[in-house]
């Protein structure tokens, strides 16, 4: 069952695992979500720092990790990120990247002032983080920590571009208040969230309204 989403709610038999695994299926997770959500095609957006932080649903997809910093050994030069020809990747990890952008694998992305993190879907789950100032992007690293740009941080760059159009052109507003936006996964957010709730309230004002889950 490695990487499959879902959430352990009980178990019925004597098992055999390494402490390594086992720690991943027995993380604790917050699975609550609270706040305002706007609903575009696939996504969830939420412009509130409380909502969808990025530490409540990387804890979603990855065990526990501690305060542990990472040690890297170069910084890649920034680019802009509506000029991606200018990245330096490879050409069969630009197409691959393409093939996951188009296939949805990039299932959350926050941007926190200029700081982003973005949870890609690929053989495992893998974490791209970068920082994205005045429409250039710079230090951006994956965790699968390939050499050079990788498929997973073309993929979120794809994503980022099409995210930062949805927020210009529908949520302008909502954006520059807090200069915060996380979008999620529909999906997601049923499978790990909504689905395992007992009580609470949903609101579904219209079909371009807010929906509302506490
Ligand atoms: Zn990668």
């Amino acid at each position: 069952m490695k990487d499959m989403l879902g959430i352990v709610v009980d178990v019925r038999h004597q098992f055999k695992v390494r402490p390594s695994k086992y720690e991943r299926v027995i993380a604790k997770i917050d699975t609550q979500l609270q706040g305002e959500f706007k609903i575009f095609n696939r996504l969830l957006l939420s412009f509130d720092r409380k909502s969808l932080g990025k530490e409540k649903i990387s804890q979603w997809f990855f065990p526990p990790q501690g305060e542990e910093p990472y040690i890297s050994t170069y910084r890649p030069d920034p680019f802009p990120l509506d000029d991606l020809t200018q990245v330096p990747i490879e050409h069969a990890r630009l197409e691959r990247g393409l093939q996951y952008y188009k296939e949805q694998r990039v299932v959350y992305v926050c941007i926190d002032d200029r700081y982003g993190y973005a949870i890609v879907s690929g053989s495992e789950y893998y974490e791209v983080e970068f920082e994205y100032n005045n429409g250039i992007i710079e230090d951006i690293s994956c965790s699968c920590y390939c050499d050079g740009h990788c498929k997973h941080e073309f993929a979120v760059l794809l994503e980022l571009q099409y995210t930062l159009q949805i927020v210009e052109r529908e949520f302008k507003n909502e954006y520059s208040k807090n200069g915060y936006v996380t979008t999620i996964d529909k999906d997601v957010v049923w499978q790990m969230s909504v689905r395992w709730s007992n009580k609470g309230t949903i609101i579904f004002h219209n079909q371009t309204e807010p929906i509302i889950i506490n």
